[in-house]
């Protein structure tokens, strides 16, 4: 009886160790396919997925802690910058000011989507009914008022309202949705939304660009701070091949996370014209067929 109760208990724990050590393996092959840069995939080719080009790009947007940390301390590094250059009455965030006019009231210019504003639930529609972007559903989704606040970016612009820092919002939004716009920003409870901080596309002289709004802006404003999600929310070289983007990118590299600061989108942006070589007549399966062609594997 002993015996076989020994023998229970021996079988019992090489049970418990075996069990143990299998979890103890299946823990370290998680936790190594988690730290690796590319996951394991089990697609053979033989099920390929229909899957919609933005999904990790919207997922990751929407759920992960990783964008979210990301983004709250952009803001909280924004804020420390902001009370530093606040106080210094010749500093400018804005190529488009290199002296600052003395008796200007001080501003931070900021880009609305993905910077100030969330859009991903539209981003979310589109690959639920497998769309693409175009202004007609964009222009639906600015006029449902809906798009969410970026996390962070409400309490930095209140922060900087409480300052007597003026928030400017330089969009290229459409001006059609001007009104849904403001009322959007307003509702979530941004300071500065009305007709004279609202910059959109076209308002007032058909500008794309956003230099020539900064340049509006700087006769009135000494522009402190730029936040966005986009090399154009800073400046308007910013149409050019990837390598020529990187350029820009490091002829400005000390202000970035000292006057600008820019947030991530992996969802959409010039970066995407950039890889299209800025052909817009493409079709899907030429703009995928030009974008896979771009990637660099291994070899
Ligand atoms: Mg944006």
């Amino acid at each position: 009886m002993q015996i076989e109760t020994a023998t229970a208990a021996s079988s019992k724990t090489r049970s418990l160790r075996t069990r143990t050590l299998g979890i103890a393996l299946l823990g370290a092959l998680l936790m190594a396919c988690a730290g690796s840069p590319s996951r394991v995939s089990t697609d053979t080719g033989a099920t390929q997925r229909n899957t919609h080009e933005n999904l990790n790009a919207v997922l990751w947007f929407q759920d992960a802690a990783e964008y979210q940390a990301a983004v709250i301390g952009t803001y909280a590094n924004a804020s420390r910058a902001l009370n530093v250059a606040r106080r210094d009455a010749n500093f400018s965030a804005a190529l488009e000011q290199p002296t600052v006019q003395p008796g200007l009231r001080q501003a931070v210019v900021v880009d609305i989507d993905e910077t100030i504003l969330d859009n991903s639930p539209y981003q979310a529609r589109l690959i639920l009914n497998g769309g693409t972007f175009d202004e007609t559903s964009w222009r639906a989704w600015c006029n449902e008022r809906k798009a969410l606040a970026i996390p962070g970016a409400l309490s930095f612009a209140q922060a900087a309202a409480r300052n007597g820092v003026d928030i400017i919002y330089v969009s290229n939004r459409d001006v059609s949705v001007l009104q849904a716009t403001i009322d959007n920003l307003r509702a979530l409870g941004f300071p500065n939304a009305d007709e004279k901080h609202v910059y959109l596309r076209d308002r007032p002289r058909g500008w794309g660009d956003k230099g020539p709004r900064r340049i509006e802006i700087a006769k009135t404003h000494q522009i402190l701070l730029m936040i966005g999600d986009n090399l154009g929310d800073f400046s308007d070289d910013y149409k050019g091949t990837a390598q020529q983007r990187l350029a820009l990118l490091n002829e400005h590299r000390h202000w970035w996370g000292e006057r600008w600061f820019m947030l991530p989108n992996p969802m959409y942006g010039s970066w995407e014209y950039s890889a299209l070589e800025y052909d817009y007549s493409l079709d899907s399966a030429a703009q995928y067929q030009r974008k896979t062609g771009k990637l660099r594997p291994a070899q």
